[in-house]
């Protein structure tokens, strides 16, 4: 079933983003996986494409940590977000770091229908299981990206262990995440992205997995798609 631009936003999810969002740049706090991630997931896009001089979307944004350090790679970058505190903080984060990222609150949708195939690179993490439609999101990622331009999602795989991992130990025996941050039935397979993806006109690149343990309290990537993962496609040039 598809949505229209206006309503593929779900308004308890954006709640509790709003709510946490002072804490968004704090690395002990609620947010603090994003900041251990980070490097990991920069490095590996960057694996992938030229962000300096690029013109670079990221999608749900929230406070900015993916997007400032895409700025803080010379890239140009535009970030979009639905919830309005983390916004804020990002606006005002960002002088703090020196980094010119031009925030804006936008769905992904709207901003296809007015800046159709204007980005070298989107990216779009930890976004689409907050969503209620994610299919419609990726294709408005599809919009947005030029023809031949690079697009990244991450998301959390649906199943059994993912449930364990994610939900039970990462929102209730780790703390590495509030409670209720995520819900199981919004988790994404590798497999249904896929598909949406190339529906989409987007041409899977490669894949890989963000993992966490619990030993050494570090992340880390690696093959298993399991529990956290990361996917790179690139628009089709039409040829
Ligand atoms: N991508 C960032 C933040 C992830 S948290 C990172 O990985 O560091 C998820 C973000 O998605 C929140 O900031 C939330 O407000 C935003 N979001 C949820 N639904 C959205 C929608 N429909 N459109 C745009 N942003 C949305």
């Amino acid at each position: 079933m598809s949505t229209t631009a206006t309503d593929n936003v779900d308004p308890a999810e954006l709640a509790k983003f709003n709510a946490l969002a002072s804490r968004w740049w704090d690395p002990e706090g609620e947010f603090g996986a994003l900041h251990e991630i980070n490097p990991l997931r920069l490095d590996w896009i960057r694996e992938h494409v030229k962000l300096a001089g690029s013109k670079a979307l990221d999608i749900g944004c929230g406070g900015g940590i993916l997007a400032e350090s895409m700025s803080a790679c010379k890239a140009t970058v535009t970030g979009i977000d639905m919830a309005e505190a983390p916004l804020a903080v990002a606006r005002l984060h960002q002088h703090e770091s020196g980094v010119d990222v031009d925030y804006r609150r936008s769905t992904a949708e709207s901003l296809a229908a007015k800046e159709p195939a204007q980005y070298d690179v989107v990216t779009c993490l930890e976004m689409l299981e907050h969503v209620p439609d994610p299919s419609q999101v990726i294709r408005s990622c599809a919009e947005l990206v030029k023809p031949g331009g690079h697009v990244f999602f991450s998301t959390i795989n649906r199943n059994p262990k993912a449930f364990l991992f994610a939900i039970v130990g990462g929102e209730y025996i780790l703390n590495l995440l509030p409670k209720g941050t995520h819900e199981y039935d919004k988790f994404i397979r590798p497999s249904e992205l896929e598909q949406w993806a190339r529906e989409a006109g987007l041409e899977f690149q490669t894949s890989i997995g963000m993992h966490y343990n619990p030993l050494t309290k570090a992340y880390s990537l690696g093959s298993n798609l399991d529990v956290n993962y990361l996917m790179h496609y690139q628009r089709s040039t039409g040829e």
